[in-house]
């Protein structure tokens, strides 16, 4: 698809983009190609495109492996892509909410994704055992926090939860007017894959829940010491058990010193989490 085939398109349909549903649609073949080339797809491979809108991507996904499934919420581009690939048995149009619908089994994920909802499909696609290795376009400045440099000073929420299951390996940057409309933020492909062994605080699922929270509830202390951090966040959510005595206990017991919540590395992250679960 190229710019002049996207305003046909859209035209016919009589469909106008929405910004709420992040609809910006590729125009360029050159980007194309290069989400195409650093997918490194293979016949198979099972891959889950979320948002397909007018099927820029899955033209060429479509040719090149065992299946996929492709996830987009706007009943007319649902339709429409039924239409347009009714000739390939190896695609299934799923019309639903990725955030509500429940997941065929999948390889890897390609999206350029719907940038309003970035952290809760990134929590529900990847925040599990077992995750897929994702090739997606999102907002430049959340791709930036999630390669968390040396220094940590992009520490947040989500670079912090997304390192816990992914391991980020590359990002290059998308010019915006690769795209119709033109979004208002700056974009960056980026590939990540899973970590060949998760942690096990991980695995289950009511730890892993616990350790999502936990960092929530956190990071709107990540520039205070653990200590205070960890006083304040339980103090919010109401649990009268842990007093600052008995956190001054826990961390010292376990070797964690006194230091700013954002100095901390992933995997020490983790373990005070598990400290802290009962
Ligand atoms: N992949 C197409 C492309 O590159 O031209 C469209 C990308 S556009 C940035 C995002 C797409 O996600 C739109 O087609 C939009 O309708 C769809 N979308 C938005 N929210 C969605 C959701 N919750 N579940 C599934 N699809 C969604």
């Amino acid at each position: 698809m190229n710019y002049k085939d996207v305003l046909l398109t859209l035209k016919r349909l009589n469909l106008k983009p929405k910004k709420h549903l992040g609809q910006n649609f590729l125009t360029d073949k050159n980007i194309v190609r290069k989400v195409i080339t650093t997918s490194e797809i293979s016949r198979e491979e099972i891959i889950l495109e979320i948002g397909p809108g007018l099927g820029a991507l899955t033209e060429f996904l479509v040719e090149k492996v065992k299946k996929i499934y492709a996830v987009e919420i706007d009943p007319k581009l649902s339709r429409y892509l039924s239409e347009v690939f009714s000739i390939y048995n190896n695609i299934e149009v799923i019309n639903g909410d990725i955030l509500e619908v429940s997941l065929p089994k999948h390889d890897k994920v390609i999206s350029n994704l719907p940038y309003t909802i970035t952290g809760p499909i990134l929590e529900k696609v990847f925040f599990k055992e077992n995750p897929p290795s994702g090739i997606l376009t999102i907002e430049k400045s959340i791709g930036n926090r999630i390669f968390l440099s040396e220094d940590y000073k992009d520490f947040s929420r989500i670079s912090v939860t997304l390192n816990a299951f992914m391991k980020p390996i590359s990002k290059s940057n998308i010019p915006r007017n690769s795209f119709y409309p033109i979004p208002k933020i700056d974009l960056l492909l980026i590939k990540i894959i899973p970590h060949e062994s998760l942690n096990p605080f991980l695995v289950d699922i009511n730890s892993r829940n616990y350790f999502l929270k936990f960092i929530a509830g956190i990071m709107p202390y990540k520039g205070k010491n653990i200590a205070n951090a960890l006083f304040f966040y339980y103090k919010a959510i109401k649990n009268n058990y842990y007093t600052k005595d008995i956190i001054l206990q826990i961390l010292s017991r376990s070797g964690y010193e006194n230091k700013r919540v954002s100095t901390f590395n992933n995997d020490e992250i983790i373990e005070i989490s598990r400290l802290f679960y009962l």
